[in-house]
């Protein structure tokens, strides 16, 4: 390809062909249409598509995977990457993340995003279900970007009604707003924040809310043992009872961390087709003490996905480390190597997190979304290739993926993000600037 063919491939609706890749153990062809569909997907040469395409990417025997879909995390927080480590999370939240939090602008959140969005990109992620604040700043971010998300306000009450009222009207105003945007990649959820933040009245709202709107959830569940405690104390029953209680168990929410779930509520949530997001590093950075129970949500068939969380507590957004360390931590903790078997994590990444937002995405099949990601074979981490499927859990890293695609623009093209020394500037001097207010008062 020529450097003006390559100028051309980023940011178009053309169709493409991509040939020489593997996809579940075959080699195999992929047409995208000019809409951004997978037009077809098959052996290799079976239909020469070559003049139909406007471009033709040449695998050259990469292994092709749906992109990844993260089911958890605060984008913007790249911005605190490194910021804070090694401590107790109540010390860490009341000392360093919130007194920072306190000083964030709607720019900040923009190029917070931008800079998450561009590390997903070149980590071969595509979707992602965020919660933070100023996200009308972090939807435009995402639209220029070209990945997809669900973004919800973090809705916090503290009891306290006139803020509940304020965070209703601000939870009403995002999704007002990513309506007229009108972007197919883009989708707004309702984000209570958690029990311990949320009013039992605010939980209720925005059950209500998301309902009417026919719209997700996204809440933090059971992340500690104190949370169990507290929530029993406070209200006769345990986390997930109380918000089963409160409206918010639906086939349409997603609760990250789950750690401290026990085996009736992890039914409850199957029950309630409740999508939990396993954050494995988040989890053992910060010391929650317990394993999210993988085998009784699975038992339960539980729709089981995956998270990173935000980037002050992980501190990357690499879905393939997610899948790595959750495949890990979930052997270790319940000693049991027969545990999370690395198909089972793909899944998790891809199209189980992708059936939790909703989206038709998460899959390569004719007819989704285009959301294609190319990790390269002719490497050290994916050699030999006795397994794809296993390479990729236990061996790969984002460094591998060579090329993203999302709703069949291209992204990435072996290696080359266009626009990304921009986006890693804007970030590093609203990085800096964050810090220097919060530093002055
Ligand atoms: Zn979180």
């Amino acid at each position: 390809m020529t450097e003006h063919e390559m100028a051309d491939i980023f940011g178009t609706d053309r169709s493409l062909l991509i040939t020489n890749v593997v996809a579940d153990n075959r080699s195999v062809d992929i047409f995208v249409d000019e809409k951004g569909t997978i037009g077809s997907i098959g052996p290799e040469g079976r239909k020469d598509y070559r003049n139909e395409a406007d471009f033709i990417i040449d695998g050259d025997g990469a292994i092709a995977v749906p992109g990844f879909v993260n089911t958890h995390t605060h984008a913007a927080m790249t911005l605190l990457r490194g910021y804070a480590d090694d401590m107790v999370l109540q010390d860490w939240l009341s000392q360093k993340i919130w007194p920072l939090e306190a000083h964030l602008t709607g720019d900040d959140v923009y190029w917070g995003t931008r800079l998450a969005c561009l590390e997903m990109i070149r980590s071969g992620t595509t979707t992602f279900n965020d919660m933070y604040f100023f996200m009308e700043d972090a939807a435009r971010a995402v639209g220029e970007a070209g990945i997809r998300a669900v973004l919800s306000y973090g809705f916090i009450d503290l009891n306290n009604p006139e803020k509940r009222e304020s965070e209703c009207r601000a939870t009403e105003k995002l999704v007002a707003h990513i309506r007229t945007l009108g972007n197919p990649r883009i989708s707004a959820a309702a984000g209570p924040h958690a029990i311990y933040t949320v009013s039992p009245e605010g939980l209720k709202w925005c059950a209500a809310f998301a309902n009417e709107e026919k719209i997700g959830i996204h809440i933090h569940l059971a992340e500690t043992e104190k949370e169990v405690t507290d929530c029993t104390e406070l209200y006769g029953k345990r986390p997930a009872a109380h918000l089963d209680a409160c409206g918010i168990l639906t086939p349409r929410t997603v609760a990250a961390h789950c750690c401290w779930l026990n085996e009736a509520e992890c039914a409850l949530l199957a029950r309630q087709g409740t999508s939990p997001s396993h954050n494995p590093a988040s989890n053992m950075k910060l010391a929650t003490n317990r394993a999210m129970p993988y085998h009784w949500l699975s038992e339960a068939g539980a729709n089981i996905t995956l998270g990173t969380d935000g980037c002050a507590s992980n501190n990357n957004l690499d879905m393939f480390g997610a899948a790595r360390t959750a495949a890990l931590l979930q052997k270790f903790f319940w000693n049991n190597p027969t545990l999370l078997p690395a198909p089972e994590a793909l899944s998790m990444a891809t199209a189980n997190g992708a059936k939790a937002l909703g989206l038709p995405t998460g899959r390569l099949v004719k007819g989704a979304p285009a959301d294609i990601v190319l990790v390269a074979s002719r490497t050290a981490a994916n050699t030999p290739l006795h397994n794809a499927t296993s390479n990729l859990v236990y061996s790969c890293s984002g460094g591998d993926v060579e090329t993203t695609i999302c709703n069949g623009r291209v992204l990435m093209l072996n290696r080359e993000v266009p626009g990304e020394e921009t986006v890693l500037a804007g970030a590093t001097a609203a990085a800096c600037g964050l810090v220097k207010r919060a530093g002055s008062g």
